[in-house]
């Protein structure tokens, strides 16, 4: 159905809480997508910050909003004032999608299902596959949990020493626990180790912020020996929309993806959540 865009007494809302926001597309792709499906609902984006969270959620049932998505500093916050959350959400201890059902607010977290989304897109199943992961922060174990639910054989990860070691030392804990996925967790500098596990890895990522402000030209990847024509390819980073290390990726003849699929598929798995519908075929 195409109907122009109409606000009534009858519009629906759902939110996008997080701070800063004002910068997101998601207003605009969400509101879209419920104009082509001929739902009566759009999404506005809401400057809420730690301080105000748990009065916008309690708000979600107050206006009986269909839900709302969440984002920085929100996600791992959040799941303290809701009523259940989802396993993926549970495992990766993060929430960026809130449904309401009738006052039953449930959390999930779409960013690894809009990662292994944009995947199949470029026609890969991780089921029984080898992924090397760079980085230990949010969107990385987001990817890193929610492959190994979907069946990935192995995951390596690698990140720096920094304070986001022991995250990545928690998330190969947990998938060693919660699935039959091989993982273990390397230091960044351990370039030996870096190779062999490249070696035979069907899909690397880039799930740091390297490549982007202000780290826009810098990878961690030391050069483009350590890839294999066979080898997938992705970048989370989107802008710039190839990153050194994507243009890396080119010349040894590998397949890449930039962030910007993972982006859509993300929010597509939440219009899904909202509508039941999806949103490509709306
Ligand atoms: P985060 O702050 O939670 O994690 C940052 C990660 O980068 C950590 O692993 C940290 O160790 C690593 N890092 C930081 N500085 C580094 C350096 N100098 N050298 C090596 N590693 C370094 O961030 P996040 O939310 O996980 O986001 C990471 C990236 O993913 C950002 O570029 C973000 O824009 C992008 N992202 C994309 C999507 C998408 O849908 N495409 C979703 C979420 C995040």
């Amino acid at each position: 159905m195409e109907a122009k865009a109409t606000i009534s007494g009858h519009t629906e809302l759902v939110g996008l809480m997080a701070y800063p926001i004002r910068h997101s597309n998601s207003p605009a792709m969400q509101t879209e997508a419920f104009r082509k499906a001929g739902i009566d609902c759009i999404q506005l984006a809401f400057e809420v910050d730690n301080t105000t969270l748990e009065d916008a959620v309690k708000a979600i049932r107050a206006l009986k909003m269909r839900g709302s998505n969440v984002s920085m500093p929100n996600k791992t916050v959040v799941g303290q004032y809701l009523d259940k959350l989802s396993p993926e959400a549970a495992l990766i201890g993060s929430v960026n999608t809130i449904v309401n059902e009738d006052g039953v607010l449930t959390g999930y977290c779409t960013d690894g299902i809009g990662y292994m989304a944009a995947l199949k897109d470029m026609g890969i199943d991780v089921k029984g596959k080898k992924l090397t992961i760079v980085g230990a922060g949010g969107a990385a174990t987001a990817m890193q949990i929610q492959a190994a639910l979907n069946g990935a054989g192995e995951i390596s990860i690698f990140n720096v020493k920094d304070k986001f070691f022991e995250a990545g030392k928690e998330t190969v804990r947990k998938i060693q626990e919660h699935t039959s996925c091989k993982a273990a967790i390397y230091d960044l500098n351990n370039h030996e180790a870096l190779r062999r596990e490249i070696d035979d890895s069907a899909v690397l990522a880039n799930a740091t912020g390297l490549g982007m402000k202000p780290y826009e030209g810098i990878t961690w990847l030391p050069d483009v020996s350590y890839l294999h024509p066979d080898l997938i390819v992705t970048d989370t980073v989107y802008a710039p929309p190839m990153t050194r290390f994507l243009k890396m990726a080119r010349e040894a003849g590998c397949r890449f993806m930039n962030g910007h699929p993972m982006m859509l598929f993300q929010g597509a798995a939440a219009f899904k959540l909202w509508t039941g519908k999806d949103m490509f075929n709306v």
